[in-house]
């Protein structure tokens, strides 16, 4: 696996598949890996904390990042080529052209984390004119961030497949997050609530968390999905709504 730091260095010969990320890998990373090493010649996953979408207040100064373990786990799951573009590569000096899906991008998520969806489509939209996959992977655990990225495609003619990876979850059921690493021993279970609250589309079975939504979602496949903060960490999940699609 090549590590490269700008656009110049990516492959420009063969059938690109890339798996965009922030990093701090766990199996649905490697899930989503896996499905682009599948189906395409050559494999980029990029790698960047992007300021853009994260709030004030937010935990873009605590978001976890370790290249090197995330370059070991991304070369055994096939990745060719790791992208770690600097921050001047994607937002030089006098930045100032945004992305917006308007409906989409704000309810939800985008309704308790005001400009975060304006920050992933423009960051996408950046990387998929510098990668120029054909397809890109993203993960149902963020069925709204599918959504809003397959409006602005399809909106905007975007050269490029979107493919979605089903949610990778922990035993427990919990879904496999960055920021799970956040939860203490005690927070983690009542984390728990999250997943088995979504699974018996009971709210009540929240209580005791602190929830921001908790509500279907006409997305493609329609969803159940739920925002909640335990402690200081925000957590997000969603199950697919059965045969009302
Ligand atoms: P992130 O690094 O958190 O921005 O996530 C990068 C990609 O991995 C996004 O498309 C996420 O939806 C996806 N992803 C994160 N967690 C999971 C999971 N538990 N299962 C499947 N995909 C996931």
């Amino acid at each position: 696996m090549r590590i490269v730091r700008s656009a110049a260095e990516l492959p420009r010969e063969g059938e690109l598949g890339l798996v965009p990320t922030m990093g701090a890998f766990h199996e649905g990373h490697l899930a989503l890996f896996r499905a682009a090493r599948d189906e395409n010649q050559l494999v980029v996953a990029s790698l960047f904390v992007n300021p853009a979408q994260f709030g004030e207040g937010e935990d873009l100064e605590r978001y976890p990042r370790d290249e090197k373990r995330d370059a070991a786990f991304a070369e055994d799951a096939g990745v060719d080529v790791l992208y770690v573009p600097a921050a001047e590569e994607i937002y030089p000096a006098g930045f100032e052209t945004w992305v917006e899906v308007e409906r989409l991008g704000s309810i939800l998520e985008g309704e308790h984390r005001p400009g975060h969806f304006r920050g992933v489509t423009t960051v996408c939209l950046k990387l998929f004119n510098l990668v120029r996959p054909r397809r890109a992977y993203f993960g149902q655990k963020d069925a709204q961030q599918v959504a809003v990225v397959r409006r602005m495609v399809r909106d905007l003619a975007v050269p490029v497949e979107i493919r979605v990876v089903p949610t990778v979850r922990d035993q427990d059921g919990l879904a496999l997050s960055s920021r799970n690493a956040y939860l203490s021993t005690e927070e983690r279970e009542q984390a728990l609530a999250l997943p088995r609250a979504l699974a018996a589309h009971d709210r009540n079975l929240l209580n005791g968390l602190e929830v921001d939504y908790f509500e279907e979602a006409d997305f493609e496949p329609r969803v159940l999905a739920a925002a909640v903060r335990v402690g200081n960490t925000r957590l997000i999940d969603n199950v697919i709504v059965e045969g009302e699609t």
